[in-house]
């Protein structure tokens, strides 16, 4: 049995990596371990997401999560500069019928949490159906390279001293004898391992009330959802473009740096299922089973009705992830972070970031617990 680390980081994606540096850098722990069950950093969600660092425009029923993607986005492009893509034009367009805000109340909702907007000229508007879209705004909003990222991440890592476990799964995580916390894992060629640590920090997203042992899972709820993301090639006239329509059963459409296309999401067709997140339904499990099936004609048909040039686009191939959301955000939205300590466990916390951005709170909170 290996003894005394510092820290056991369970989880590879952005969230688990920027945590292990954090404490090692800015902490000063010494022996810290990440252990992730893919083969490389950043697979799942950190990579199958739509790639948006938040500057607040998507959430004006959250005033708190707009308010806080303000303050993170500049944290976040000054960090990892080459990993963020910023020279291409972002627009929020305002749906006429079925939008939760009218252009008045986002111009408004701009204002108050100081985030720039201007009125799109003749040619971006002429991409439009005006019949349908009351109001388009330039904005500044930014896209993150998935793949770049990670590469960064893992430079990070190493250069931190971080070790770091691949295609190994932690299974448990319990009381220890002599050292608070003690997690067992399990990796592909089927050996199991027990190591011990003084903080144990579970990054595993979806996974998150997966572990057996002493963990009590999360007292949050979760929803857990399957979810589509198709990959295009956009027609020369999009290329240059993001673009999301507001505020309701709309679409939105981001550069994908990592393979030079653009994801389109829609919020009745990304979606294919959801559940309540309990132990013992692995996510994991549940997205590999799921029959997935691309539902890009129907969100290219309803797109198109906005934007009529999405017509031209060429659609590749799909990404298929599960999202996790906090069940109190199902109304107004928000994506604030989780950060729950668990009182059974000391020195054992479970974090859910619901952005990449929110990664600057979680670091907040590390400094009040170590
Ligand atoms: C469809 C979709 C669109 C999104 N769009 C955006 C967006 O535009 N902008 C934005 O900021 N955010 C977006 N998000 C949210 C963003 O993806 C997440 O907030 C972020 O990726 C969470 O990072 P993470 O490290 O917590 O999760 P992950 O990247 O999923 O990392 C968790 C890691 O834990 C590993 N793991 C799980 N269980 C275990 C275990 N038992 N043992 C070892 N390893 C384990 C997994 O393999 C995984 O690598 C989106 C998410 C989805 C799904």
């Amino acid at each position: 049995m290996q003894i005394g680390h510092d820290a056991i980081i369970i989880g590879g994606g952005f969230y688990g990596a920027a945590i292990a540096v954090y404490l090692v850098r800015q902490r000063g722990l010494k022996r810290v371990v990440l252990i992730e069950r893919e083969p490389a950093l950043m697979t799942r969600a950190s990579y199958n997401n739509q790639a948006r660092v938040h500057n607040g425009y998507h959430y004006p029923r959250s005033f708190t999560t707009a308010y806080r993607s303000r303050i993170n986005l500049p944290k976040f492009v000054q960090e990892w500069p080459t990993a963020v893509k910023q020279d291409f034009t972002k627009l929020y367009a305002i749906a006429r019928r079925n939008s939760k805000v009218t252009a008045k109340q986002f111009e408004r909702f701009c204002r108050d949490i100081g985030a720039d907007i201007r009125v799109a000229d003749p040619a971006l508007r002429g991409l439009f159906e005006p019949r349908l879209i009351e109001k388009i705004y330039v904005v500044k909003e930014y896209v993150f390279d998935a793949t770049k990222l990670a590469r960064l991440a893992e430079q990070e890592l190493r250069q931190a001293g971080v070790q770091l476990i691949y295609d190994t799964s932690v299974t448990a995580v319990s009381k220890g004898v002599d050292i608070p916390l003690q997690v067992a894992l399990h990796n592909k060629q089927g050996v199991q391992e027990l190591l011990t640590s003084q903080f144990v920090f579970n990054c595993t997203y979806s996974g998150l009330n997966q572990l057996s042992g002493d963990f009590s899972g999360v007292c949050s709820g979760l929803k857990q959802e399957i979810t589509e993301m198709a990959l295009m090639q956009m027609p020369e006239s999009l290329c240059g473009l993001g673009v999301t329509v507001m505020d309701g059963p709309f679409f939105s459409l981001m550069p994908f740096p990592s393979c030079g296309l653009h994801t389109l999401s829609h919020v009745r067709y990304t979606p294919h299922m959801h559940w309540s997140d309990q132990r013992g339904i692995d996510p994991y499990e549940k997205l590999r089973g799921y029959h997935k099936e691309t539902r890009v004609d129907r969100m290219v048909r309803d797109a198109a009705r906005y934007m009529p040039e999405l017509l031209k686009a060429e659609y590749k191939e799909s990404l298929f992830e599960v999202k996790t959301i906090l069940n109190k955000n199902e109304s107004d939205d928000g994506r604030p972070i989780l950060f729950e300590k668990h009182m059974d466990l000391p020195g054992c916390y479970s974090v859910l970031g619901g952005k990449i951005d929110n990664i600057y709170d979680v670091l907040e909170k590390l400094d009040e617990v170590i």
